[in-house]
């Protein structure tokens, strides 16, 4: 079998792919959706939270300079005036004079002419990404609220409170996971380009003098984590951000951009904040046994969680043919696959088999692993197909044999392979696939 990762029509296959086997939907669709909003399925929340938590492993509880922050989404719009997004954070809009459509004008070739209708485009003004809502029963300029365009202000505005809880010392960080909120003029590209979306960050507080070490450090540490989880490094690049291009905080930025179908563009982010944000809210640190008051500069990875799994899915999805016929699934690490195994039944309309499916492999798998399907739906050949889009690792199949010699046959995603496991050696089997 000859396994390719076609890139001939890779997202309309991928965007089926999720909604199919119920990983990702389209946001109110019922009512004709809602631009830039999607909703996640049983096996895109597994997805979601597998990558979420093998970045809260590696980056909180995998170290010892890291304390955790759960920050609201609404902020005190103090937050935004002090940080620089009330003033600064937008992007470039025009608006057709003829068809009414607006663009962002910096992702357009000709700013005088509108891409669709060729009528002509007005002025380009600045346009504030940030949602606003009122808070309170009285509508008046005091109660506007923002929802957060990113996790990063939440650290911020909880530095003084982690620093008098915890007395790290310097360097520590603080790491938060959540929701973001941006009014994108021209949502786009599937989970690519959202208004509503998450990101994982870390603020890492350090001595001015030691940012370049740092900055390195982290740049080593993103590329770890994303070989750990299964991104494609062959279609990851770094790119030096020009200061023109920089955010208003940055004093150097490199993106990680990825080969996505539609283009190469941004996967994550690591920039150097300086003392921005912290000298803005007029925020210290104390050194103790230097007896020094600092402001520490912010080393800032960032990464969206929605581009990671967008990037895992375009890394893992494989094609290839057999006897004239095409298979797609989803080459996931069993760590990160959203089903680590699924147990079937040959036969459902046997009882001997069902049961013992169920009692002696099902129940005690779905104890140990969570993470497991029951699968007796159709022919075995279809179930392998479902489990292959899904990107279950192992299928298991209890049949007639299995009721005399109590092993099970275990069928390997990649290569079809078929292995007779012991039922009782089951557990111990699959751990080891795992690691
Ligand atoms: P872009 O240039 O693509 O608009 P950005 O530079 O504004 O992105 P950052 O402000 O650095 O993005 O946001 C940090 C991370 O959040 C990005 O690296 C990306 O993974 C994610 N992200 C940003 N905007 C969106 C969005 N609209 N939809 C999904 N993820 C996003």
């Amino acid at each position: 079998m000859a396994e390719k990762n076609s890139e001939e029509n890779l997202m309309e296959k991928i965007v089926s792919l999720c909604k199919r086997r119920g990983f990702v939907f389209q946001g109110s669709e019922i009512y004709g959706g809602l631009a830039g909003t999607y909703d996640w399925g049983h096996f895109g929340v597994a997805l979601k939270n597998n990558i979420k938590n093998s970045w809260w492993k590696k980056f909180v509880d995998g170290r010892r300079d890291m304390y955790g922050v759960d920050a609201a989404i609404l902020m005190n719009s103090k937050v935004w005036e002090v940080s620089g997004h009330v003033a600064g954070f937008s992007d470039p809009l025009v608006e057709c004079e003829k068809c009414k459509k607006r663009f962002r004008a910096d992702q357009l070739e000709d700013v005088k002419k509108c891409p669709e209708c060729k009528g002509k485009l007005g002025e380009v003004r600045q346009f504030n990404m940030m949602f606003a809502t009122k808070i309170g029963a009285m509508e008046d300029s005091a109660s506007t609220v923002y929802l957060r365009p990113e996790t990063a202000q939440g650290m911020f505005v909880n530095f003084k409170n982690t620093v008098d809880a915890f007395h790290p010392k310097l360097p520590f960080g603080m790491a938060q996971i959540g929701k973001a909120f941006r009014n994108e003029i021209t949502p786009r590209d599937f989970l690519f380009r959202q208004r509503e979306f998450e990101q994982m960050e870390v603020e890492y507080f350090i001595r001015p003098a030691d940012w370049e070490k740092y900055f390195d450090y982290w740049k080593g540490e993103m590329t770890e984590w994303m070989e750990e989880v299964g991104i494609d490094m062959g279609k990851v690049h770094e790119l030096e951000v020009l200061p023109e291009d920089r955010a208003h905080y940055s004093k150097r930025t490199v993106d990680f951009e990825f080969d996505y179908p539609f283009g190469k563009k941004e996967l994550f982010g690591l920039a150097y904040r300086t003392d921005f944000d912290l000298k803005n809210h007029k925020l210290e640190y104390i050194d103790e046994e230097m007896g020094e008051k600092i402001t520490p500069h912010v080393i800032e990875p960032t990464f969206g969680v929605d581009r990671a799994i967008l990037a895992l899915l375009l890394s893992a999805y494989m094609e290839d043919e057999k006897d004239g016929e095409v298979r797609s699934y989803l080459k996931f690490k069993p760590n990160m696959a959203p089903v680590i195994c699924a147990v079937s039944p040959l036969l459902k309309n046997k009882p001997e088999l069902v049961e013992y499916a169920n009692n002696k492999v099902y129940a005690p798998l779905k104890m140990e692993f969570g993470r497991v399907a029951w699968d007796d739906n159709g022919n075995i050949g279809k179930r392998y197909r479902r489990q292959d889009e899904i990107g279950t690792p192992f299928c298991i199949v209890i049949d007639f044999d299995t009721l005399m010699d109590h092993a099970v046959t275990v069928r390997d995603r990649d290569t079809g392979e078929q292995t007779r496991v012991k039922v009782d050696e089951l557990q111990k089997y699959i751990k080891d696939k795992i690691n």
